[in-house]
């Protein structure tokens, strides 16, 4: 049933009886990130300073390389319309970036350039799937999966995943919660919001549940591949698992790797057969990527050495290492260690009664310290740090967690 416009002291009531609401948004919430971005924004314009580690964008900028070429890009006239799937110059690199670092052989043509991995996502998941169909989310997961199947009329089905497990999916529990109407499974690897990385060999036991079930296609959003901090467990693709390049779209993009957040570019790398569906959705809803964005996602693939890139990566790390070792000291306090990705995901369960959002609401009151509670990730009673912003901003976050948590544990 569609749901009556909201009242709007500003409608006339008169003039907009009848106008209703699309059904399907009475499943599908608001970002919660966004919302408590929102609300940090707001305490900012009262003149509270507010510490926040709420936002998945790294605090350093994109590489010079990628501004030059912006520049040149504007100087030089490219601000027409690109085609539909991207310039020539920027699929060919992607492809070749995928060739040369995660050994999968797209041709240039089977590779989607977008306006962030965002529309990649949903995309893919509109290609494939609606109302009846079933599309598998290991929990915790990015708050917009969920909601972007239920966009499309289809079931989101959460498996979840534990803390004491690393987050990792299990394929044993994973296959429990398979049946005919399963349509898609979404992975994300390096996970937001744990950091947890899968392996090879786990993704190869996936797999071989996956094979079991050939109705199923695979959706491996793997935007923080760059992200990885523990030489055991490099990333590996979930497309270049064996048997699995048939049926999986490989999303990435330049947000998290390159800092090309506002940039807006992303892409879907696929199989042609399973690309076309959403070439043609894509053709409908945008008519391309932004022309300089893509002048700029050439550069970064073309022009930033794997150097550059290294030192973005260890400066991470080593925030993620001072995040873990602050962590450490607070008694009681469980987590689990990410080895990618730049969030944490601690279990305060034992604080507050273990309702996260209570938890975050009082921290920002009392602390003024913003985080994101865990119940929009699937995760109640955890809450989501993103470390990817100064030293001296984690610093401040991390003596306001420990104060704020120890005050708590007397009261
Ligand atoms: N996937 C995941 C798991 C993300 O965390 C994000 C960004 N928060 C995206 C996709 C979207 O990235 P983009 O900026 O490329 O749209």
């Amino acid at each position: 049933m569609a749901t009556k416009l909201h009242t709007n002291t500003k409608l006339n009531a008169e003039l907009t009886r009848g106008i209703t609401v699309n059904p399907l948004l009475a499943n599908v919430k608001l970002s919660k990130t966004i919302e408590v971005f929102a609300t940090v924004k707001e305490m900012e314009a009262a003149g509270i300073n507010v510490t926040s580690l709420c936002v998945g964008e790294p605090d350093f900028p994109p590489p010079r390389a990628v501004l030059d070429a912006t520049i040149a890009a504007v100087e030089g006239g490219e601000t027409r319309y690109t085609a539909v799937t991207g310039t020539a110059g920027l699929r060919s690199a992607i492809a070749s970036d995928l060739k040369k670092r995660k050994g999968l052989e797209y041709a240039d043509n089977e590779i989607l350039v977008s306006n962030g991995a965002k529309q990649s996502v949903y995309q893919g998941i509109l290609a494939f799937c609606g109302p009846g169909d079933e599309v598998l989310i290991p929990a915790p997961f990015w708050p917009s999966y969920p909601e972007m199947v239920a966009l499309t009329g289809a079931k989101p089905v959460i498996v979840p995943t534990t803390i004491e497990d690393g987050f990792l999916v299990d394929p044993v529990k994973l296959e429990g919660y398979i049946n005919e109407n399963t349509k898609l499974m979404i992975f994300c690897n390096p996970s937001n919001p744990t950091g947890a990385v899968h392996s090879g060999a786990l993704q190869e036991e996936i797999a071989l549940v996956m094979k079991k079930h050939c109705q199923i296609a695979i959706l491996s959003d793997e935007i923080y591949e760059r992200l990885v901090y523990n030489d055991e467990n490099p990333h590996v693709s979930f497309a270049s698992i064996d048997g699995m390049f048939d049926r999986t779209l490989t999303v990435n993009g330049f947000s998290k790797a390159y800092a090309m957040t506002g940039m807006r570019l992303g892409y879907v790398a696929a199989p042609a057969a399973l690309l076309k569906p959403c070439v043609t959705i894509q053709s409908q809803l945008t008519s391309c990527a932004g022309s300089l964005s893509q002048a700029g996602g050439l550069a970064a693939l073309t022009k930033v050495s794997e150097t550059e890139m290294e030192a973005n990566v260890k400066i991470m790390k080593e925030k993620r290492d001072f995040v873990v070792s602050r962590l450490s000291a607070i008694e009681g306090l469980k987590y689990f260690v990410p080895d990618g990705a730049f969030y944490i995901l601690p279990d305060v369960s034992a604080w507050l009664g273990g309702d996260d959002t209570e938890f975050c609401l009082a921290l920002l009151k009392e602390k003024a310290l913003a985080l994101v509670p865990g119940s929009s990730f699937g995760a109640d009673g955890t809450v989501r740090l993103s470390y990817a912003t100064s030293m001296e901003e984690l610093t401040v976050a991390m003596d306001k967690l420990e104060q704020f948590m120890e005050e708590k544990r007397t009261s």
